[in-house]
């Protein structure tokens, strides 16, 4: 499961934003990740669930709150020159069946922001 390792890279790099503010409580995180990104979005947030509730009253993770936007697939049809999304695994265009030759948007996996104090 590598979502686990991704919430130990997420948990390093806020808490390098943490000290670089000079804050010391970490309240929000907020993540944009890709419909496929190939990231299982519920085991990320189950991995941030466990990160907090062992958060000791003295770690900057006690109470914090993860928000995660999903961001869909957004293919590009050389074909029929016409952005689409999707509707399944398979990036098909629904006006002429050729497959995607581009991903325009759905892989992204983006720190968006976090509320610190
Ligand atoms: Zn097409």
């Amino acid at each position: 499961m590598h979502e686990l390792a991704l919430m130990a890279e997420l948990q390093r790099l806020a808490e390098a934003a943490l000290r670089q503010q000079g804050a010391q409580r970490i309240h929000r995180l907020r993540l944009r990740l890709g419909a496929v990104a190939g990231v299982d979005g519920e085991a990320l947030r189950l991995a941030f669930a466990v990160l907090v509730s062992q958060a000791t009253d003295h770690s900057p993770w006690r109470g914090a709150v993860l928000d995660l936007e999903t961001i869909q697939a957004r293919c590009f049809c050389s074909n029929c020159e016409q952005p689409f999304s999707p509707s399944d695994v398979i990036h098909a265009c629904p006006r002429c069946g050729q497959l995607a030759s581009r991903l325009l948007a759905g892989r992204e996996l983006e720190l968006a922001s976090l509320e610190v104090s």
